[in-house]
């Protein structure tokens, strides 16, 4: 791949590779070496001139060029602010990044794992009608006294009669909660009548029971399909990522479409965490920030910007899920994590 680096303004002899400013209007990549003087913008490197000439001659005297610029990608929705835990979407709504994830909680087990994270200072919660504990969700939150406006609830529809019948699996979620309207509501996974599920998570959009929607479990195959469907570009994606299975090629792809990424299973998964809490990259770096691993991974998550849903029903646990912002994993220490890599699946 070529990659043109700024110069400054000077006057030099071009070579093969250099892209320079010529009569002070025209862009132009040389092929050939040339005496003039020309003002220089930046040099395509790992090219050659018969190279170059050679692509001439293939494209009939023609070639595309395609510059970018290269800098701090996403200066838009979707950064993260690891100051205040929370990330701007695409719909302008505000977001928490970290979270509690309830699958697999029951109604009170639910309910009394919610309020101990509202009394930690969580406030995203991630819950599903397969799940089967909105309602434990709702009942939590209306009871804590916390304001509704700080909280966000994210529920999802499930394949089946509920992408059959949107309107009423959305209305369904909205009784169960019971919190007056819907922060963020997900596809659970692609299914029958995925296409008709959201376009009525639009409507509900509209009509202002729902603030953002989204998807869990696109990848980039069925995201390409899925999105030129769609009136309103989904503000979240949900997949599942940890440091065994981290997705190097679809996180950023959904990122550079201005979507945020959230991590199901940030730490394995309910039954498969003993290997990666356990893993010695892990606790050797947890150690050395005096954190326990399950931090580690979660902030490991934050810095690759994808927001965290661990879930718990300890609220020693959910308290230490909360404390991720208060120190830094350096690069190495990011390379070192990356590196754990085994696209792993533990569904
Ligand atoms: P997880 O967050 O990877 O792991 C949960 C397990 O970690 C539980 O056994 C929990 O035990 C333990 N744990 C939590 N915090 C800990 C800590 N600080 N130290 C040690 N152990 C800790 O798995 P998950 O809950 O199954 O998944 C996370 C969330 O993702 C779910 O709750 C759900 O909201 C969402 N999800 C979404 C999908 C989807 O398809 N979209 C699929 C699966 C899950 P304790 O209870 O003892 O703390």
């Amino acid at each position: 791949m070529a990659r043109a680096s700024p110069q400054s303004n000077r006057q030099v002899n071009a070579k093969p590779g250099d892209v320079i400013l010529y009569q002070g209007s025209r862009v132009t990549i040389y092929y050939g070496e040339n005496s003039w003087n020309v003002t220089p913008l930046g040099h395509i490197g790992g090219v050659t001139g018969a190279g170059l000439r050679e692509a001439l001659k293939a494209g009939g005297g023609h070639v595309s060029v395609t510059f970018s610029l290269e800098g701090p990608r996403r200066d838009h929705a979707g950064v993260f602010d690891l100051e205040r835990g929370s990330v701007r979407l695409n719909s302008g709504y505000t977001m928490p990044i970290n979270s509690l994830g309830t699958y697999s909680l029951a109604w009170e087990t639910c309910a009394s794992a919610v309020k101990a994270a509202l009394a930690h200072g969580v406030r995203l919660f991630d819950t599903a009608s397969i799940y089967r504990n909105e309602a434990g969700v709702g009942q939590a939150i209306r009871e804590s006294g916390v304001p509704r406006e700080e909280i966000f609830v994210t529920p999802k529809l499930y394949p089946g009669s509920q992408y059959d019948h949107p309107e009423e699996a959305i209305q369904d979620a909205l009784d169960k909660l019971g919190i007056g309207y819907i922060d963020m509501m997900l596809l659970h996974r692609p299914g029958r009548n995925d296409g008709k599920a959201y376009k009525a998570m639009e409507q509900a959009v509209a009509e202002g029971k729902i603030c953002s929607i989204g998807l869990s479990n696109w990848y980039v195959k069925e995201l390409e399909e899925f999105l030129p469907q769609v009136s309103i570009t989904p503000a979240l994606v949900q997949n599942k990522i940890h440091p065994f299975y981290r997705e190097n090629d679809v996180i950023p792809y959904i990122q550079d479409l201005g979507i945020v990424v959230q991590g199901w299973y940030p730490l394995g998964g309910r039954g498969h965490t003993a290997e990666l809490l356990g893993n010695e990259v892990i606790s050797g770096i947890a150690e050395a920030h005096g954190k326990s691993s399950a931090q580690v991974i979660l902030r490991w998550n934050l810095q690759k910007g994808v927001a965290v849903i661990p879930g718990s029903s300890n609220a020693e646990h959910i308290r230490e899920n909360t404390e991720l912002y208060g120190f830094t994993l350096s690069d190495a220490e990011m390379a070192q994590i990356n590196a754990l890599d085994r696209r792993e699946k533990h569904d």
